[in-house]
């Protein structure tokens, strides 16, 4: 399961010596884990025995670095040079190089139905391949059409909700797990959500509230129907009411929301310039949300390794890990989660075991895979990432097999 070019060969059994676990409630320190089959199957104490005695066994080092689960990245709209809905494949090798070992292979809007369509196909197609990288595409992000045309990158980044349309996208989904976000206040948005629960599906779909100005009272309507995230918070929202009463008072949108509902985990799109949301805001957000509440996305948009097309005047092009377009607007992010994740670190002083906690279990947990990836445990996927303090990568490992050149851009 291993033979692609991507992986390096594969082994029955693998024990990661000298390591230490970042777990979910914190780090156990100097221990062995032990893969079978590509499940975790046992956490073991330094030196425990190593019966070399069956199958293929391969013992690796880990020279004292960190053991954490792979990260889950439910907002990527493609990276590589490349789009999911265009080549999922290359996009989902780009982010596995980068420890993203589950992606929710996010939607992006296109000019005619037709393109949007087949884009939905061909990340189907490989979900449901017997190519290696399908392992980790969790599944779609449908992050549009039903969005609101005042909060998107664009006025053409938006089409009414309406559920016929709904339904189809559905269907070329195929049964894989989806995660939508929509704008609440739309009309017919409710229809559309309804619609999407009471199909039958196998995977129910969750929602995600996001380039939306609904009012509190149209977000939680929402909530009983599987509305439980916000789309990258306090980027693309607003607020109902404008200009403010009484004037001068602050009114109450989707991001206060937000953070007033335990019910609603938020998605934040933590860059090394604080472009998307600045550093205070970030700890803000983590402040009221905690760690069990807060989605570390890229919303990566595709952009290759190289130089970005445009830099303005004021930041470094090594770290610049966002893309502007020549008018210097902001136009997506060349993030992958291990950037992102140091720069969360860096930006909020967050611990490792919370980084993992934002980076893997609560993405896990909302998609509803977390029974499987998402933090290190007896049974799960053995989905690993070699890391240091720093959280660079070091190795990668996807059901047990070892990813080639990790860090590398593909
Ligand atoms: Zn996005």
């Amino acid at each position: 399961m291993c033979e692609d070019k991507y992986f390096l060969d594969e082994a029955d059994e693998v024990i990661f010596t000298n390591v230490n676990l970042i777990m979910a409630d914190g780090i156990l320190y100097d221990r062995q884990l032990r893969v079978n089959g590509g499940v975790i199957s046992a956490l073991e104490t330094a030196g425990t025995e190593n019966s070399a005695d069956r199958g293929s066994l391969r013992v690796i080092d880990g020279g004292g670095l960190y053991l954490a689960p792979g990260f889950v990245d439910q907002h990527c709209h493609g990276g590589g040079g490349e789009d999911f809905m265009e080549n999922p494949r290359i996009a989902t090798a780009h982010h596995l190089r980068h420890g993203t070992t589950s992606v929710m292979a996010t939607f992006t809007i296109r000019p005619t139905m037709k393109q949007m369509r087949d884009g939905i196909s061909r990340i189907a197609d490989l979900h449901f391949s017997n190519d290696p990288l399908a392992a980790a595409v969790a599944g779609i992000h449908m992050e549009g059409p039903f969005l609101s045309p005042h909060f998107g990158a664009s006025s053409d980044w938006s089409v009414a909700p309406d559920v016929e349309m709904a339904l189809e996208f559905q269907r070329l989904a195929r049964g894989m797990r989806s995660i939508w976000s929509v704008a609440p206040e739309l009309p017919d948005c409710f229809e559309v959500c309804r619609a999407l629960r009471t199909g039958g599906e196998k995977y129910l779909p969750r929602f995600l509230v996001g380039h939306s100005d609904a009012a509190h009272e149209e977000i939680m309507a929402f909530v009983p129907l599987g509305l439980a995230c916000a789309t990258h918070c306090t980027n693309a929202t607003g607020r109902k009411i404008e200009p403010t009463r009484f004037g001068g008072t602050r009114e109450f949108g989707v991001d206060e929301t937000v953070w007033l509902t335990d019910a609603i985990s938020a998605e934040v799109i933590p860059d090394y310039y604080g472009v998307h949301v600045r550093p205070l805001m970030l700890q803000l957000i983590l402040k009221i949300k905690s760690d069990e509440r807060v989605i570390i996305v890229t919303d990566s948009s595709g952009s290759s390794c190289g130089v970005p097309d445009f830099v303005p005047a004021e930041f470094n092009t090594e770290e610049l890990d966002v893309s502007f377009n020549d008018r210097a607007e902001l136009a997506g992010s060349k993030l992958t989660m291990d950037r992102a994740a140091r720069n969360m670190r860096r930006h909020t002083g967050a611990s490792l075991v919370s980084i993992f906690r934002m980076a893997a279990l609560n993405p896990a947990r909302f998609i509803g895979i977390d029974d499987t990836v998402g933090s290190i445990e007896v049974g799960k996927r053995a989905n690993l990432i070699l890391v240091d303090e720093d959280l660079y990568v070091h190795g990668i490992w996807l059901d047990g097999c070892e990813v080639a050149h990790p860090g590398g851009c593909v």
